[in-house]
């Protein structure tokens, strides 16, 4: 596009004013008229007319004296700029002969310095006295208004650009379409022939094309990302860069995509982030001197639209990848199986080819956790997911759920076998042995298999499917871990009624369908009663009265245990308080609960039960709470700190069903216990097995080296009484004394003031 600077000539408003002021009576008509800011004119008409007269101002705007350009009758034509001079000739007709208000025509002129002007040609065409056609008119330069026309377009056609863009970014955040679309909406404004945008390379040192001119160059795609490129200059300085002419260009080397396409002038700005830049817009012109400021306005508006956008993506990426990754593993997490698994499903409704579901557990992880340490739990993890990964079809997806618990998830199978297959193929993962903190350590782990064959008709939940795969896993679990376990349908009965249950349960609180039953504790030195142990039992409104073992797990899995220990708790407490007051004269008992591991991982746990105890009133010594080992296994860092805390509540703990952990000795010295409850399954070896009867009497010799009271509970027969008495037991609980018992009974009990049991032998 070329560019003139007109020679002071006057605003078009202006020479009409003058013109008016001769028509209104002017005398010296010649002298105004070779004053006024345009060129009059009188011509013959065509391409090749003689000029008759012309005024001397053709020489100020033109630059030919009025005598070289009457001398001349081609000149006026072979001026004409080559892509108006059609459009001028066309006017050189007898059309508009006598029409005194003919249309002005504008076109380019070519100057005699080379510059363009525009011109407006106002004339009327009249015969002269020998009826030869004529105009006589009058020639403006009107360059400046033209330009000042093609620069407001120019950025009417940018804001306009940026507003797009800007538009686009806030629709869809993709960068790599809001990157086309900027080059091509740079296209689109006048004076650019292409654009482009570099980004940099992941090495810092080179500048790769990312989109822009993909339709016209082949091969190397590439700048120096340094000061001796353009756009390297405009990313190293992060400000603009303007080439005028490459031609005569000597700071920058021109990157070999801008030579194929005979660029001439470029203009670089960078696309900034706030870490660090991502690349550059660069847009082109086959033109020399292409580029001028208000152009790096908005260039740059451009790229820091891009800019934002990029920085978006990433952002929005980085979330997504958070929150559908497990930082550990670096696997999908369930959120994001979830997904995965509902998309197989769905597209099981289409093609029939079932989906196989294979929920992982590591064995004894919680033991590996405790005893080599939480390090060497993760060091397992991160070495478990490549593993399994290495025995899985590339399609198949393995997930982390959390703690120990892995999902495979197996699309188009085959049929069931195949899914059987694949988990015994990954048996083999765990054939070798994991190096753990050192050492070589053996694992195994329990699959749960689940396929489903979805239909329109009958849709499969992801939900359900991997509820039925935690079902046959923990099926495998029970059969002894190691193994694989297809769910079936006696599986989903159970899961089914677990849900029921479950379901009932949370209204039974409301609804007063709990009660206590509390078994007596007597003191082998004299029968007496010591404590009462709470045990809770569910008046069902159809089942009739159900233990523990028919719901207590349930209420662990759904939480609701929670709500149902800290009823527990404040009915015990309280009722042990009026016991107390039937009996003022005795030395006043005490009333166990039992805790489930869930509850002793709860870090309020201490608070909740002071507030109970300030609330009823009960002296903390006489309350003691039950713990199993296996609560202890599991959370061995939570536990520690609520066990201490419990402590200093100064209410006893107990670790009930000793023996039946995996290190209790550990444990003992580990967890600020007061009493340990011999679990029933050694009670009930008494006197029959040796072998563990030597067991027991090892526990008891070893609690009194600790100071430690020794309970054996399900105590059934004299001779287990008996056998308990001789190895210096202290307390007991079990059947031969007394089931456990409504509280209307412990009350008629307790009324009854005689020793529950009196067939105590005195121990050797
Ligand atoms: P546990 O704490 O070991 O309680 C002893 C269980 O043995 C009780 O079963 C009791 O009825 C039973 N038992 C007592 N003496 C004998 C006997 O001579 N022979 C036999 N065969 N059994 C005897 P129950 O009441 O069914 O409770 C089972 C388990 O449920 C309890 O084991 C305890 O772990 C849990 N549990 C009970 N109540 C609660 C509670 O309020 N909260 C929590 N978290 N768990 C509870
Ligand atoms: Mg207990
Ligand atoms: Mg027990």
């Amino acid at each position: 596009m070329e560019r003139t600077t007109p020679g002071g000539s006057w605003p078009e408003k202006r020479v009409n004013e003058f013109l008016d002021q001769i028509s209104a009576g002017g005398d010296d008509y010649r002298r105004l008229v070779e004053r006024l800011p345009a060129i009059v004119y009188a011509s013959e008409l065509g391409e090749n007319g003689r000029w008759r007269y012309v005024s001397p101002q053709v020489e100020e705007i033109l630059g030919y004296t009025p005598e070289e350009w009457l001398a001349d009758e081609e000149l006026w034509a072979s001026l004409l700029h080559p892509e108006d001079r059609e459009r001028a000739l066309s006017q050189e007709t007898r059309k508009t002969m006598g029409n005194r208000n003919p249309p002005p025509v504008d076109y380019r002129m070519v100057t005699r310095d080379g510059r363009t002007v525009w011109i407006l040609d106002e004339a009327v065409l009249e015969p002269d006295e020998d009826g030869t056609p004529i105009w006589h008119g009058v020639l403006y330069d009107i360059t400046e208004r033209k330009l000042a026309e093609q620069e407001a377009r120019r950025a009417a056609a940018q804001q306009a650009a940026v507003a797009r863009l800007g538009g686009r970014a806030l629709k869809d955040g993709d960068p790599d379409i809001l990157m086309g679309e900027a080059v091509s909406l740079m296209g689109e404004i006048e004076g650019v022939d292409s654009a482009c945008i570099w980004e940099i390379g992941r090495d810092g040192r080179r500048l790769g094309l990312r989109a822009g001119l993909e339709d016209r160059i082949v091969g190397a795609a590439r700048a120096s990302a340094a000061r001796d490129s353009h756009a390297g200059a405009a990313l190293d300085s992060r400000l603009h860069v303007i080439v005028d002419d490459w031609s005569s260009e000597r700071r920058f080397s021109m990157p070999p995509a801008l030579r194929a396409i005979g660029v001439r002038s470029s203009l670089a700005v960078p696309i900034d982030g706030k870490q660090q830049p991502f690349g550059v817009l660069d847009v082109h012109s086959t033109e020399p001197n292409r580029f001028t400021p208000q152009d790096v306005h908005f260039v740059q508006a451009l790229a820091n639209v891009l800019a934002d956008a990029i920085e978006r993506h990433a952002t929005d990426q980085a979330l997504r990848h958070r929150v559908l990754h497990d930082s550990l593993t670096g696997l999908p997490n369930r959120l994001s199986f979830v997904e995965s698994l509902s998309d197989a499903l769905k597209r099981s409704t289409v093609s029939g080819s079932p989906v196989g579901l294979l929920f992982l557990d590591l064995d004894n992880f919680k033991l590996i956790n405790d005893s080599l340490g939480h390090h060497a739990g993760d060091e397992l993890l991160r070495a478990v997911a490549p593993r399994l990964r290495g025995h899985l079809r590339p399609g198949d997806i393995v997930a982390r759920f959390g703690g120990d618990e892995f999902g495979i998830l197996v699309d188009r199978l085959a049929d069931e076998d195949e899914a059987v297959a694949i988990a015994d193929r990954i048996a083999a993962a765990f054939a070798e042995p994991y190096a753990m903190g050192g050492v070589d350590h053996f694992v195994s782990a329990s699959v749960g298999i689940a396929v489903a064959r979805p239909s329109a008709r009958e849709p499969v939940e992801a939900d359900m499917l991997i509820r039925d795969a935690d079902a046959a896993m923990y099926r495998a679990k029970e059969r002894g871990r190691g193994r694989c376990e297809l769910f079936d349908a006696e599986m989903r009965a159970r899961a089914l009624r677990r849900l029921e249950v479950e379901r009932e349960l949370r209204q039974a609180l409301e609804r007063n369908e709990l009660e206590l039953h509390y078994q007596p504790v007597i003191t082998l030195r004299s029968g007496e009663i010591t404590g009462l142990e709470a045990l809770v039992r569910w008046r069902h409104p159809e089942r009739g009265l159900l233990d523990p073992g028919d719901f207590v797990s349930v209420a662990e899995d759904s939480g609701l245990i929670e709500p149902i220990g800290h009823w527990v708790q404040e009915v015990a407490c309280r009722q042990v308080l009026e016991w107390h007051e039937l009996r003022p004269d005795r030395r006043p008992f005490d009333v166990s609960v039992n805790l489930s591991a869930r509850q002793v991982t709860n870090r309020d746990l201490a608070i909740s039960i002071g507030e109970i105890l300030a609330g009823s009133g009960l002296d903390p010594v006489h309350l003691r709470l039950e713990v199993t080992e296996s609560a202890l296994v599991e959370e061995s860092t939570t536990a520690t700190g609520t066990l201490e805390a419990l402590s200093d509540l100064g209410v006893g703990l107990v670790l009930d069903d000793f023996g039946t952990g995996y290190s209790s000795l550990a444990y003992l010295n580990r967890f600020p216990f007061d009493a340990l409850k011999i679990d029933r399954s050694f009670v009930d070896a008494l006197g029959v097995e040796q072998e563990r009867t030597a067991i027991v009497e090892a526990i008891v010799g070893m609690a009194r080296a600790l100071s430690l009271e020794v309970i054996a509970e399900g105590v059934e027969n004299e001779v287990q009484l008996a056998e308990l008495v001789r190895l210096g037991c202290d307390q007991a609980q079990g059947h031969l004394f007394s089931r456990a018992l409504p509280a209307e009974k412990i009350t008629a009990l307790l009324g009854e003031g005689a020793p529950l049991y009196s067939g105590i032998v005195p121990g050797r």
